[in-house]
């Protein structure tokens, strides 16, 4: 079992906290909040002064930070958590950050004879708990085949998607695919509606046809067919239309720097903007049908 330090215990970092712990690792714990890091000592880790103390003397260093500007923060500049860790430890950043940072990061780390990935998220909030998330993973071999037994004990799938930031761009390029069928999905009910088709009807027909898709199977935007999804719900989240939003700025800041051409991308940024401008920011993404009928 492992010295782990773990750096950022907010809604997905502290249930991934207490899943390390249940499967015996031994966590140093620091958030800049008192209240996460008093939730992370509930759950069985240490609490740490700083991100540096956190880092001090493990074997591996896990993060799960807002964005790349507290990544590139807590390793190379305040933190400065890199130059405090012994040579030899493994780095994971969990983060969902940009591209060019995360290769930044692991570029700075290997300077300092220090192995590091990128292993972004999907599964959400549930998925921490539950200890079922998905880790899609950028780096070396060697560097994967370590982190792979640390992530499978907070994950069900430990994905290698190949070097360095390939775990961000697998994500940006899901998420921006994800947002574009979704409002595809939206599109396409309102116009049903509009042309007197029963909901039911249509999906019964399209689900099994040639638009099918996980965001209208799984995930419905129209209340009735699929009884789980968050249309349900009154499209509380799940996944938030802020979420959404972040990780589709990311995909078209990804766009941008090897000059890729996202029309549909640059359109779905600026349909879930103005949605979350409008105040719907924590409404669940599918939630964008509303932006669409104007309901
Ligand atoms: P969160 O805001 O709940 O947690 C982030 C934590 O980082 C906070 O507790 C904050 O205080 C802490 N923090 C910020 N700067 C820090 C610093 N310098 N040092 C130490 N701690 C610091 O966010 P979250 O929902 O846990 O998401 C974390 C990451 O996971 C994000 O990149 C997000 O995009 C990604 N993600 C989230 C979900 C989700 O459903 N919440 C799903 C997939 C991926």
């Amino acid at each position: 079992m492992a010295k782990i330090g773990f750096i950022g215990l907010g809604n997905m970092g502290g249930p991934m906290v207490a899943n390390l712990i249940a499967a015996g690792h031994t966590v140093s714990a620091f958030d800049i909040s008192v209240d996460a890091v008093a939730r992370a000592e509930a759950s069985g880790a240490s609490a740490a002064s700083n991100g540096a103390a956190a880092a001090e003397g493990v074997e591996v260093v896990i993060t799960m930070l807002p964005a790349g500007v507290h990544v590139r923060s807590v390793y190379i500049e305040d933190d400065g958590v890199l130059d405090v860790l012994e040579s030899g430890a493994l780095v994971i950043d969990c983060s969902t950050i940009d591209v060019t940072t995360a290769r930044d990061v692991i570029v700075e780390a290997e300077k300092r004879g220090l192995e590091m990935i990128d292993a972004p998220v999907s599964g959400g909030i549930g998925g921490a708990q539950a200890g079922t998330l998905t880790f899609m993973c950028g780096g070396t071999e060697s560097a994967f085949q370590r982190a792979e037994p640390i992530l499978e004990t907070m994950g069900k799938n430990v994905f290698h998607a190949g070097d360095a930031g390939a775990g961000q761009a697998v994500k940006v390029c899901n998420n921006l695919m994800l947002a574009i069928q979704m409002i595809s999905v939206s599109e396409g009910f309102a116009l049903g509606e509009k042309l007197g088709l029963d909901t039911q009807a249509l999906f019964d027909i399209a689900s099994t046809a040639t638009s099918q898709c996980w965001a209208m199977t799984s995930y419905c935007p129209v209340p009735g067919p699929v009884p789980t999804s968050p249309a349900n719900n009154n499209y509380q989240a799940g996944f938030t239309v802020a979420m959404m939003l972040k990780d589709l700025k990311l995909a078209q800041e990804a766009a941008a720097t090897v000059d890729a051409n996202t029309p549909l991308g640059t359109q779905a940024t600026e349909m879930y903007d103005a949605y979350a401008a409008a105040g719907n920011e924590d409404l669940d993404f599918s939630a964008i049908i509303r932006q669409i009928t104007g309901r």
